[in-house]
């Protein structure tokens, strides 16, 4: 509970809990939480983006997996946003440099986990933030419009600072406030990782033909250009969304030029399979590294999200992944109160901490492996990746794990990604 100029008390015997940053991942633990623990959680969460009207719209659309599907039907989302998901039928992924006039196609990927359940869907950012944020509140969930300026931790409480003077007294701190956290920093919490000398620029783009449901992965030397389909709409009647990673010393001409020039550049890379183009939103660059924090937590505060883990875009993991860390948080905090044990003490931070360490690791490895491998042009390097798509081409029961991996369904998971109530 927030108070004027001083703190909040603890009243009852109810736990209170702060998250910093209402973004995905920091959303999705705050419904979590409340959903498996009613009243006898008190969730706050802190993000100066909830009093802005005049915010830049976030152009990403997300390939979300089936694990993190399942959550958010476990959730309860997932009827509110279904009607804009389109299902990934298949997967395509080509090789060739810009001016080659063909894109030979090295390696297909279709199927479904399930019965009627594709491995991923594609979701625009903003209606799935709409809906988590709706779920939240009405679930309890207090949605505070500021930044979490300081967490100061005490003995046994934690006080979360807001600008205006105001504070929060909590028995623990989640800071979700993005990777370059803040709260992270602050807290002495060191950072393992680089910039890549690539931006990932995205846009929505316009397109005749339909596209069936299928993802194209055209690998570039500069980097991956990704074309995920989205449902129909826009100018021309059908959409997809581009995840075009380009090497940094080229994006300012590529986004200073006007309309036209950003249309013919999309054009040179997208290929003509699908018709006629246009771009249905500007071109939008975000600067792309890896990181990992050397520890998910200090004293009564939780790292989540890109807070903890920054990947490269390259698989369309970094939200899956910090959406598994919700899940695996929200779960080691549920199991602790229901002990009635201390959610800011040292057993969740355990729990957590040993669930999400190595798959975060295993993860980031492959990503900047991928990277590496395929934003490069040596011919030999060439000459051997592709004769490794080809050869996992003609290996069934190899694109199934792959599947399996990409829909996040491989190995242990936390029970909301189960489909499971925690
Ligand atoms: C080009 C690109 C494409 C991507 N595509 C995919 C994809 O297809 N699939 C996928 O799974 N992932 C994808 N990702 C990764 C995904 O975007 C991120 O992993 C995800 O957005 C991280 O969410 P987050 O809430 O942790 O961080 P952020 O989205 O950065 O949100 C942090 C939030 O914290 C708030 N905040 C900041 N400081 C404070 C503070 N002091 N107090 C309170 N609040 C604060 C901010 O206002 C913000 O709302 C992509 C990333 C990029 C760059």
């Amino acid at each position: 509970m927030v108070q004027g100029d001083g703190v909040s008390g603890r009243r009852g015997t109810a736990r209170e809990i702060v998250v910093a940053g209402g973004g995905l991942p920091g959303l999705a633990l705050a419904l979590a939480l409340r959903q498996a623990l009613g009243e006898a959680v008190r969730v706050t969460v802190c993000d100066p983006a909830f009093g802005r009207t005049d915010a830049p719209p976030d152009l990403r659309a997300y390939a979300v997996a089936a694990a993190a599907r399942r959550m958010l039907a476990r959730l309860g989302v997932w009827d509110a946003v279904s009607p804009g998901a389109q299902p990934i039928r298949q997967m395509v992924i080509t090789d060739s440099r810009l001016a080659d006039p063909v894109r030979p196609t090295f390696l297909t990927f279709e199927g479904e986990v399930a019965e009627g359940e594709p491995f991923a869907h594609m979701i625009e950012g903003g209606g799935l933030l709409a809906a988590l944020r709706e779920a939240a509140v009405a679930s309890g969930v207090v949605l505070e419009p500021s930044p979490v300026a300081a967490a100061v931790p005490e003995p046994d409480r934690i006080t979360a600072r807001l600008p205006d003077g105001r504070s929060i007294r909590a028995d623990l701190v989640v800071a979700a406030d993005g990777a370059r956290s803040r709260l992270r920093e602050a807290a002495g919490i060191g950072w393992v990782g680089w910039s890549y000398p690539q931006s990932g620029i995205v846009a929505t783009v316009a397109h005749e033909r339909d596209h069936e449901g299928r993802a194209i992965e055209h690998f570039l030397p500069s980097g991956p250009f990704a074309v995920l389909p989205l449902p129909p709409g826009g100018s021309l009647g059908h959409r997809s969304s581009i995840v075009w990673t380009e090497r940094q010393s080229e994006v300012p001409a590529l986004l200073g030029g006007g309309p036209d020039e950003a249309l013919m550049e999309v054009e040179r890379r997208f290929g003509l399979g699908l018709g006629r183009l246009a771009l249905e939103s500007p071109l939008k660059a975000y600067p792309l590294s890896f990181g990992i924090a050397r520890r998910f937590g200090a004293k009564r505060l939780l790292l989540l999200g890109d807070a903890a883990h920054v990947i490269h875009p390259i698989a369309g993991q970094g939200l899956n992944l910090g959406l598994r860390s919700a899940a695996a948080l929200a779960e080691a905090l549920t199991d602790t109160m229901r002990l009635g044990l201390d959610p800011g003490g040292p057993e969740a931070l355990e729990t957590y901490e040993r669930s999400r360490r190595f798959d975060t690791l295993a993860m980031g490895a492959a990503t900047d492996g991928l990277n590496r491998l395929f934003s490069n042009d040596a011919l030999p390097v060439r000459l051997a990746r592709d004769l490794g798509l080809g050869l996992v081409d003609r290996l069934p029961g190899l694109k199934r794990l792959f599947i399996r991996e990409a829909a996040g369904l491989r190995g242990r998971q936390p029970r909301l990604m189960r489909g499971e109530a925690l």
